[in-house]
């Protein structure tokens, strides 16, 4: 049912350009993966997914120069979806494994618990990152560089940030976060009272929240950026106007998949320590 649902979504991603060949490939086994491990892993992916899909589509035409900015347009390629979803599918692996074991040992029993929070919390800072992304770049006033308050940059430049994406950031982190901890304390996916289930929520959420702070902290800081030797704008991109990019800062191996991938990691790890705790 899994891979039926999954192949049914991929395809309609790839008509509506989505996603890549690549892209499909990569998302149709980690939709599997979590979708084994629990439905309600897979449904947060899905949310992410769609909710992010929906935004960069209807957000485009408001902020083409933002757009221009970023390394990638709304297509997303299978890097991309293993730097947004591969923690989350390790992780969901992990309680997958869990599950299988039936063991009623404590301590895998807490490594369940912190596996699914992991898996939450990954999908939440990717979801956080994107919403952040997506809604910031509509902001009206120039985002404030994330080193220096009082410094401001051009939309969609990376270590930029604002405060109407800091709040989508917020709600993007924390309506992942509360769904899957409740869906999942609802199906029983752990055994929660009600101070747990608190504890999980500012958990995954926060952790969700942190992990898209270390997104713009990498971005202003390692990440490479390039500027353009014929229109001068900074870019993510290796070729603009037709030519290529002058490396303007950071590290030209540190491109954006690698910062979603260590963002969504840190996320992960927190959450797991939390949860399994
Ligand atoms: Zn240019």
């Amino acid at each position: 049912m899994g891979v039926l649902l999954n192949a049914f979504l991929l395809a309609f991603s790839l008509k509506k350009g989505f996603l890549t060949a690549g892209g499909a490939i990569i998302a149709l086994l980690m939709g599997t993966t979590t979708w084994m491990a629990h439905p309600v892993f897979f449904l947060l992916l899905i949310l992410f997914f769609v909710s992010s899909s929906f935004l960069s589509k209807v957000t485009s035409l408001e902020k083409a120069d933002a757009q221009d900015l970023a390394s990638k347009g709304g297509t997303r390629d299978a890097m991309q979806v293993l730097a947004n979803g591969g923690v989350a599918c390790v992780a969901s692996f992990t309680f997958l494994v869990v599950r299988v074991s039936g063991s009623m040992a404590e301590w895998v029993l807490r490594v369940g618990t912190g596996a699914a929070a992991a898996t939450i919390a990954s999908v939440a800072a990717a979801t956080a990152d994107t919403w952040a992304t997506e809604i910031g770049t509509l902001a009206t006033q120039d985002p404030a560089w994330i080193l220096d308050w009082r410094k401001h940059v051009a939309p969609g430049t990376s270590g930029g940030v604002t405060k109407l994406g800091t709040l989508a950031s917020l709600a993007g982190s924390f309506t992942i976060a509360i769904l899957g901890v409740t869906i999942g304390g609802i199906t029983s996916m752990y055994s929660l009272d009600m101070t747990a289930l608190f504890t999980l929520w500012a958990a995954t959420g926060l952790a969700g929240f942190a992990g898209c702070f270390l997104d713009s902290l990498l971005g202003a800081t390692v990440q490479g950026f390039y500027q353009c030797q014929s229109c001068g704008k900074g870019t993510e991109k290796r070729v603009h106007c037709g030519k290529e990019t002058v490396l303007s800062r950071g590290n030209a191996w540190f491109g954006n998949d690698l910062v979603n991938f260590l963002a969504t990691l840190l996320a992960g790890c927190i959450a797991f320590i939390i949860g399994a705790s």
